[in-house]
């Protein structure tokens, strides 16, 4: 079935330098249209990197950022990418709960349609923020016409993370039959530990062999591997926010190589967004919502 080469997600995190979670001195929600913004900026920088290697990506964007700046959103567009939301202020879907994840969700909606002129099908959470705790998200966002989510990281994680045993895209089945289309984060298990390796903080502080040698796995597994970035990974120059020592080095890290690293991952792999890698990957086994939690 697959004589192709398998095909990896490309995924950008559409949000600015100060859309980080869980950090009390970060700028709140109301102080965010007096930061300087760098988003456009960095994104115009993934864009041109993405162009020069004909690769086609979804753009999970942050609503908020969409209000403000609907023309980078129409750039997007225009480009051929796919546009997701990333909700609207960028809030763990546990903290907001159903009514707010609900609102925050429509807002996110609202403004990506009107920047992008497109409906949208696909969704990411904040931080990866839906586990076996929110799976009550999925009907809420099956009623908004949602038809791909790449929230799920099957993994422990600080927030989110869900230890499902599925190695590639899967349809999350809900009680009235309905169904999205799950494109998870997926370790590689190594001596029976995971290894996130292909996105964020990962790509960044991992060596280039190791995540190559990760890739190679994946594809001897047919287990697409789902990048992910923010702009802000392609802008060492941003403002730097005054984060404790572990937190600092985490989100800093490794910020001059991530172009590099990507252009070699262009240059041995395919990547698209993320409705296409679940068009091309045999699908795994469904999971019935009613019997993860
Ligand atoms: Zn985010």
């Amino acid at each position: 079935m697959l004589d192709r080469p398998l095909l990896h997600g490309f995924t950008v995190d559409v949000e600015d330098w100060f859309h980080i979670l869980e950090y009390q001195g970060a700028p709140q929600p109301d102080a965010w249209a007096q930061q300087p913004s760098r988003v456009a900026l960095a994104t115009d920088r993934m864009l041109a990197l993405l162009a020069q290697h004909n690769v086609h990506a979804t753009f999970f964007v942050l609503g908020w950022v969409a209000e403000r700046h609907p023309d980078l959103i129409a750039r997007i567009a225009e480009a051929g990418h796919e546009i997701g939301s990333h909700g609207h202020l960028h809030r763990l879907v546990g903290d907001l709960g159903r009514d707010g994840f609900a609102r925050d969700l429509d807002a996110s909606l609202a403004a990506i349609s009107k920047a992008s002129g497109r409906d949208v099908q696909c969704f990411r959470a904040p931080g990866f923020s839906i586990g076996d705790e929110q799976t009550w998200a999925f009907p809420i966002l099956a009623s908004r016409g949602i038809r791909y989510d790449a929230s799920l990281f099957l993994a422990n994680r600080a927030h989110g993370g869900m230890l499902l045993h599925r190695s590639r895209p899967f349809d999350l089945v809900l009680d009235d039959g309905r169904s999205i289309t799950e494109i998870p984060t997926v370790p590689r298990l190594i001596a029976g530990r995971g290894l996130s390796y292909a996105g964020g903080g990962y790509l960044r502080l991992l060596p280039m062999w190791l995540i190559e040698q990760s890739f190679q796995a994946a594809e001897r597994d047919g287990t697409p591997a789902v990048v992910y970035l923010h702009p802000r990974e392609l802008d060492p120059e941003q403002p730097r926010m005054a984060l404790p020592p572990v937190r600092r080095f985490k989100y800093y890290v490794g910020l001059d190589g991530v172009q590099a690293k990507v252009e070699a991952l262009f240059s041995r792999h395919r990547f698209g967004p993320v409705s296409e890698v679940a068009r091309h990957t045999p699908r795994d086994r469904p999971v019935h919502i009613g019997a993860v939690s």
